[in-house]
Formats: structure tokens, sequence, C-alpha cells
């Protein structure tokens, strides 16, 4: 028997519409690269939204195509979300921060055609465009005719100014009735491991994601709150934010491009900001803007950290500090991307402040909605005692299931599952902790030795910036622990003087048999660590006598 009720597709327009129609009043604040601040609501947000899809249709734009976008966070870039998926297009969100030559091949594979730019971004426009000129009929820049950057590009190609496309556009659209099955946005992975791969996000996908990141235990946001997304819009939809706020009524601070420490603290503040959201190299910049300024954030808002391992010294000082309540999340650009929050349970009230800072390192529990495993070499599944590690694989309805341009499916294993690349533990309560990425994971004598809990313990040396641990060839042991080490500015680092540091928190033969003080450390276009360069660089150096 089927259910008797009534059947309404989940739709990323709906999550505009319920904003406009309950929420009307609520702002949406943009911090602009013209330098100013612009405030709107979700009212007027959906008016300017239904004239650019007026604009998009005048651009030749159709159902499915892709339209491309190089932007930071605010308010037109808001817009173009819900103007492209709302009119059956897809969003097409291009990192900005890649290489030009990375650009080109995404903008190129996924065959967009408008691409929407922000102003700053004319120079890299002026450069791709002519490898692109065969695809890319029309580039549209986010500002007004005041502030259009004079351009040099190839005949045939179309420059528009984006306030000049809203003004001569009308409102008269209904939000279509479509397929919730059908592509909203489209995000390619960094390519940390070859070719950038696209993931193509559907509206149901996007829907139930926007649904499970609302619920308390992970953003818990109300119409109350005051959203500001420092995750860019450019990379995995900002965590889900754009469709997570519009669904709560919660007001959104967008930050632009300005996320240094002192630029946020003062956004923060201006703009009662109650919870953010971000990697921890932007809390990093904002610890280190407020412990030398003084400067605290009056409505000690809520912190969600997540992209990359929360440091504890990060933990503990805005904690304990700073009062700021912070809350770690683990995902990734396949999984839309949020897979886990570290929110208590029962089991946890009343639990000593050091065992809360144990358990809030942990990447967190699944949310509903996803499911976790970890499995060993043989693809046996390991238990949950919070000590057997292995990779993890998770399934669920925002979980990628193939990359654009392939089969449904084609990245699952046979029984559906897509593997994280990521080495991980849960404990018995669900909470997965990360000790590796699968190609990180150092392989000494066939036993496993994690290396961001090496790197951990290395940066925990007062003298120290940053810590690789990368897996370093060996004629006994396959592979050994190297450790690379980058100095604060004007400190020298002791090698030996970091080892010892090492005693008493790890078995000896997880020691690294070497340490190499460098420069500069390699990063990719979203701030993290490149170990596949400084893997090329040093697999050698323990056979080659020390030289790479
Ligand atoms: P990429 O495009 O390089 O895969 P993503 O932004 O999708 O980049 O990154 C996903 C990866 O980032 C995860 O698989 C994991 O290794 C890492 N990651 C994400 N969140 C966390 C976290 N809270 N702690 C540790 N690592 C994290």
């Amino acid at each position: 028997m089927h259910g008797l009720m009534q059947y309404h597709p989940l739709l990323v327009s709906s999550l505009l519409k319920h904003a406009a129609r309950y929420h009307g009043n609520t702002e949406i604040v943009s911090k602009r690269v013209e330098g100013d601040i612009h405030r709107y609501t979700y009212a007027e947000a959906e008016r300017r939204t239904k004239r650019l899809v007026r604009a998009l249709q005048r651009l030749g734009v159709k159902e499915s195509d892709r339209v491309a976008t190089l932007a930071w966070n605010g308010y037109r870039h808001f817009e173009i979300y819900y103007a492209a998926s709302g009119m059956g297009a897809v969003v097409h969100t291009v990192n900005p921060r890649l290489h030009e030559s990375d650009i080109s091949y995404i903008i190129n594979h996924a065959g967009s055609t408008p691409v929407f730019a922000d102003i700053t971004f004319a120079p890299l426009i002026e450069k791709i465009a002519p490898g692109l000129a065969g695809q890319v009929r029309d580039y549209v820049f986010m500002s007004d005719e005041a502030n259009m950057p004079p351009l040099e590009l190839p005949g045939g190609v179309r420059v528009h100014c984006y306030e000049s496309l809203v003004a001569e556009s009308v409102e008269d659209y209904e939000w279509p009735l479509l397929d919730e099955g059908s592509a909203s946005g489209l995000c390619y992975t960094s390519g940390t491991t070859g070719r950038p791969k696209g993931v193509v996000y559907s509206h149901r996908s996007t829907v139930l994601h926007a649904y499970a990141v609302s619920t308390a235990d992970a953003f818990g946001l109300r119409a109350i709150d005051r959203v500001m997304p420092i995750v860019p819009m450019f990379h995995v939809n900002a965590w889900g934010v754009p469709y997570a706020a519009p669904l709560n009524g919660a007001a959104i601070v967008f930050p632009g491009r300005h996320l240094d420490g002192a630029s946020l603290a003062s956004l923060f503040n201006a703009e009662r900001v109650t919870m953010a959201l971000g990697v921890p190299t932007v809390w990093m910049g904002l610890l280190q803007h407020m412990q030398r300024t003084g400067e605290r954030l009056e409505t000690k808002p809520r912190i969600l950290t997540g992209g990359s391992a929360c440091p504890p010294m990060l933990l503990e000082t805005f904690t304990k500090e700073y009062g700021l309540k912070v809350c770690h999340a683990w995902g990734m650009t396949e999984i839309s991307p949020v897979g886990t929050c570290d929110a208590p349970k029962p089991a946890h009230l009343g639990e000593s402040p050091e065992a809360e800072m144990r358990r809030k390192l942990k990447q967190g529990r699944a949310l509903a909605g996803i499911d976790l495993k970890i499995v060993s070499d043989a693809g046996e599944e390991l238990p949950w005692d919070g000590k057997a590690f292995g990779d993890l694989k998770v399934r669920g309805s925002w979980v990628a299931s193939g990359y654009f341009g392939g089969q449904p499916g084609s990245a699952l294993d046979e029984e559906g599952w897509f593997t994280t690349g990521d080495v991980c533990t849960i404990d018995p309560e669900g909470y997965m902790q990360i000790t590796d990425r699968s190609k990180d994971v150092v392989k000494s004598g066939g036993e496993w030795i994690s290396s961001i809990q090496l790197e951990n313990i290395a940066v925990s040396h007062p003298d120290v910036a940053e810590a690789a641990v990368i897996a370093a060839r060996h004629p006994k042991w396959d592979e050994r622990p190297l450790l690379i080490l980058l100095p604060k500015p004007g400190h020298t680092v002791n090698p030996q003087a970091v080892l010892k540091v090492y005693e008493g928190k790890v078995s000896k033969w997880w020691l690294p048999d070497a340490v190499v003080v460098v420069a500069e450390m390699p990063h990719t276009a979203t701030g993290k660590l490149q170990k596949s360069v400084l893997r090329e660089r040093y697999r050698d150096y323990l056979t080659s006598g020390g030289c790479s």
C-alpha cells in the first residue's frame, strides 16, 4: 500500500521561496569586492534572482546547461546559485585559487557556457578566455557599469555587466516543477589525486543535506541566527549554508574576499554574527589577530571547523580563553560535503574537560542519512573499538554515486559504498577519528603508522610552524616515516629537540627516521598541505643517503 501524502519534489528553489515568503525581511549582508557593505532581504533576493533567470534565458541558457562562477561569497553569487538551479540549469562553481590550466580544464570539461566572475578575476579571465573561445560565449562581470573592468577578449566573445542584465529583466517568473533527481550543482574535487573530477549534486541531495546540517547537533541553525559562511561558495557550496540558511530563515553575512583575522573580527562584531563556518587556517588567522590586538568576538558565536583536522591548541584556546563553542565536522566534496559532526551523546554528560577535548578532536558521528564503516586491507569490516583503524567507507542520499560524464554507481564498490580515502577509527559511541589519508599512511613492515598523529606532536614544539610526515622508501621496512618541518618565522628548529617531544607519546618504532627542515611547504588551492609534492621530492630521502 502506498502512503496517501502529497508529493512535492525536493527542489532548491523551494528553499528561497520559503525564505522570501516567511522570512521576507531577514537580511543578507555582503562585504562586496567593491569595498562597501551591501544589505538586502530574502524577499528582494528572490525578486532579483527571478530577473536573473530571465537574463540567463536571454543568454541562451537552457535546462541542464552549466553556468560557471568564479566568485567570492556574496549576494550576487547567491543569486546565481538559485537562478541557475531554480530554472533547471546547473550552477558550476569553479575554484579561482586553482592553477589557470586546471580552471580552463574544469570549465572545458564541464562544458559550461556562460561564466560569471567577480571583477577581481578579470586578469584571470583574460588569460583563460582564448583557450575557451570555442565554448564560452558569454562572460558576465558581477558588478555595475561603473566598476566594469577594461578587458581584451577574443572576437566573438560577449562581455556583460551583471547589474545591467538584472536591471533589463522583469521578475515575472514562476519557479518550474523539476524532477528532484535532476542536477542542480557541479563542483570539482581539488585534484589532489590526478585530474579534478566533477561531483554532480541533485536538487534532492542538496535539499536533504540542507535539512540534515540544520539539525541541532549539526549546524543547529535558527531564524534568529546570523550565519557567516567563511568557507567559500566556490568549493562544495560553502558547506551547504546558502541552502540551510534560507531553509531556517537565518540571516547570512557573506564575508567577500578578505578573510584575514582583522577583516573577519570586524565583520563578526559589526554584523553581530552568531555562527560561522571555516577551515582551521582561517580560525588560526583570527585567533592570532585576537591575541595580538586583544579584540574579542562580542556575540560569542558558535564556530564550526572542518575541512582538515582541528588543531588541539585552536580548540583549547577558542573554548577556554574566548568562551566560544567549537563544533568539529568532517566531510568531502563527494558528500555535499557534511558527513559527521561532533555533538555529545548521553554517555558524555558530565565528562571531564580533558575527555571533552579528546572527543571534540574526533571528527564526530554520522548525521542521520549517512552510514559509515571502516574496513581492513582485505575489505573486512573492523570493530568500533576506537583502536582498529582502516579505510572509511560511506553511503547515503547526499553521497556521490559517479562523477560528471561517468555512469551512476561507477564511483562505488560492489555493495554500493563510496571509499573516502580516509583512514579512521570509530569508537563504541560511533565517533569517527581520522588517523590518515589512505595514501599518506606509512606502512612500515606491514604495520600502519599515522602520519597525522606524528604531525600533531611535532607542531606542539614551540619552534615548529608546520609539520608533514611522509612515507619514505626503506630497504628493510618498505616505508618509514620522514618528518618535514617548517620553522616559525624568526625561529630555528633543532631536529633532535623535536624528536625528543615524541618520547612517551608514541611507540619507539613510530619515531621518524629522519628530519628535514624546509623554508616553505606546498599547499593545494584549498589550503591543504600538498603531501603528493613532498612525497615526490623526498620519497627516496632515506635510500639516497639523505639527499632529495
Ligand atoms: P578534495 O577535493 O581534496 O578531496 P575536499 O574538500 O573534498 O577536498 O576534502 C575532503 C577531505 O578533507 C576528507 O576526505 C578528509 O581527508 C579531509 N577532511 C575534511 N574534514 C576534515 C576534518 N574535520 N578533519 C580531518 N580531515 C578532514
